[in-house]
């Protein structure tokens, strides 16, 4: 009776959760960890994520931050640099992956965690699969460029046979949010000054 009592608690917990947030449920936690534990770890790192989002926001780039995480220690950060830069490929996710691989001393990102803010494009996500991290946990969906599921589905059934965790709607309003509020303040911008605002918004 307490065993099917505890299994019931634990159906009801699953439901609230999934309930509560937009967090995909199809794939439990990572062994040993609950999905609450897991939701809290995730919210705790895309905020991170977000916070590298900010930095783009300053530099007046697209708002999009990702940080790497292996053995619950950020190894690799990144925010979109494509204007900085001047390279298109400089995506919060491909510094993200440098940086980490960088510290690991190697290419190879196994058992790491990837989050960023934005749902990777479709260049993201192959770089995703290449590097070989486990999981990737994003925040708002792209509606326009998604590469996770949302327009294009890159990393489910690869060729590469690689398995790869995907979590999206963590923290979404606050990802959306960021990416809002920089599309509004570059158009006002743009009116107020005739500054060019970036020619491919996502919002
Ligand atoms: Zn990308």
């Amino acid at each position: 009776m307490a065993e099917d009592l505890q299994k019931k608690m634990a159906n009801q917990n699953v439901s609230a959760i999934a309930g509560e947030s937009g967090v995909s449920l199809a794939h439990p936690g990572e062994s040993g960890m609950s999905l609450k534990a897991q939701r809290v770890d995730d919210e705790r790192f895309m905020r991170m994520a977000l916070r590298e989002a900010s930095k783009a926001f300053d530099m007046k780039e697209i708002p999009i931050g990702c940080v790497i995480v292996k053995d619950g220690v950020v190894i690799g950060k990144g925010y979109n640099q494509v204007e900085t830069m001047r390279d298109a490929t400089a995506h919060a996710e491909i510094i993200a992956i440098g940086t980490a691989a960088g510290k690991l001393e190697n290419w190879r990102l196994d058992g790491c965690t990837l989050y960023v803010t934005l749902e990777p494009c479709p260049m993201c996500a192959g770089a995703i699969l290449n590097s070989r991290v486990d999981r990737v946990v994003y925040g708002s969906p792209d509606t326009r460029f998604g590469g996770c599921g949302t327009t294009i589905d890159v990393i489910t059934g690869n060729a590469l046979k690689r398995a790869v965790q995907v979590t999206g709607g963590v923290l979404a309003d606050e990802c959306l949010g960021i990416l809002k509020a920089f599309f509004q303040q570059m158009r006002l911008e743009k009116g107020d000054t005739g500054k060019k605002a970036p020619s491919t918004p996502l919002i």
